[in-house]
């Protein structure tokens, strides 16, 4: 029973528990999450501090499959079991492939991490070929939309669930030099993170996403100049990239039940302060 701040019984509605403690793990342990994008980066990070909570973790890759399976490893090491699963996100039929496969392997699917993107080429919008705009968007907006449609009936039938995706900070503020298109292409995720929460609170199912601000990976300078690193340092009051581990903390507050019980259709910002919307 909850009672009020002035000690009478409270008609909080039904799904909602008073609880006088909770341990970050408590809801966690056992649950089935799948990762898009899992076998390196963010998504690996995320997969490894799943596992640390004694979840079933489906692992993702596409091209780099070793490093799917030593991620997987390292899961299991930390304490969770973990599957490997391949699919390249940009092809719809194989999203839904992807899901429908970790729905089998684990007889259910209690969170999804739409965590698969990537900026894929930067260039000025006047010389963007039409390739170029569907590959960024297939990559990052409509695996996000293929992916989240596969899990919904699930999730629906099992009682609820949690859809988590990647945004970015560039979806705020439209991107670094020449992304425009992928900028754009998280501004469909995170709009979509809102408008999916609404739609779907009815069947306990909550939606939010974590948009990752300037995150150290190993090649970082593949996809992003030094000099365009500095200038986003020099503008964050923590005056350093993240790391991928912290990034992790926001995807398992947003997976648990106990932690984020009243919270869908949120973006959490990690990034230093770079950006304060
Ligand atoms: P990353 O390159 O290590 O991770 C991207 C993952 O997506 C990889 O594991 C890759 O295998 C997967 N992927 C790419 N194309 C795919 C395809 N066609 N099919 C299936 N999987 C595919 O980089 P990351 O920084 O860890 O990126 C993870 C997410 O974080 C992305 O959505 C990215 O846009 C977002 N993000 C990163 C930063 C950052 O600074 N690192 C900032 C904001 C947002």
């Amino acid at each position: 029973m909850h009672y009020t701040q002035d000690g009478r019984k409270s008609t909080i509605g039904p799904t909602f528990q008073a609880r006088n403690s909770f341990a970050m793990t408590d809801d966690l342990a056992g649950k089935t999450v799948l990762i898009t994008g899992s076998s390196t980066g963010i998504g690996a990070a995320v997969a490894r501090g799943f596992g640390a909570q004694r979840m079933r973790v489906a692992v993702h890759g596409n091209s780099n499959m070793e490093q799917a399976e030593q991620v997987a490893a390292e899961v299991r090491a930390a304490g969770g079991e973990a599957i490997v699963l391949q699919a390249d996100v940009r092809d719809t039929a194989a999203c839904g492939e992807l899901v429908a496969a970790a729905c089998k392997a684990f007889g259910r699917l209690d969170i999804l991490v739409n965590n698969a993107g990537g900026l894929v080429q930067r260039s000025p919008i006047r010389d963007a070929p039409d390739e170029l705009f569907d590959d960024i968007l297939a990559l990052n907006a409509r695996s996000v939309f293929s992916c989240s449609r596969a899990a919904l009936p699930f999730m629906e039938s099992q009682g609820g669930g949690a859809i988590i995706s990647t945004t970015s900070l560039a979806a705020r503020n439209g991107g670094g030099g020449r992304s425009v298109l992928y900028a754009a292409s998280k501004g469909f995720v995170s709009t979509f993170t809102r408008g999916l929460a609404k739609e779907v609170a009815r069947f306990n199912i909550r939606v939010n996403a974590v948009a990752p601000g300037v995150i150290d990976k190993p090649n970082k300078s593949a996809s992003t100049p030094a000099h365009q690193i500095d200038a986003s340092l020099r503008m964050t009051p923590m005056r350093r990239q993240g790391t991928l581990e912290e990034c992790v903390g926001a995807y398992l507050y947003l997976a648990s039940g106990t932690l984020s019980s009243f919270v869908t259709g949120q973006v959490i910002e990690v990034n230093g302060g770079l950006l304060m919307p």
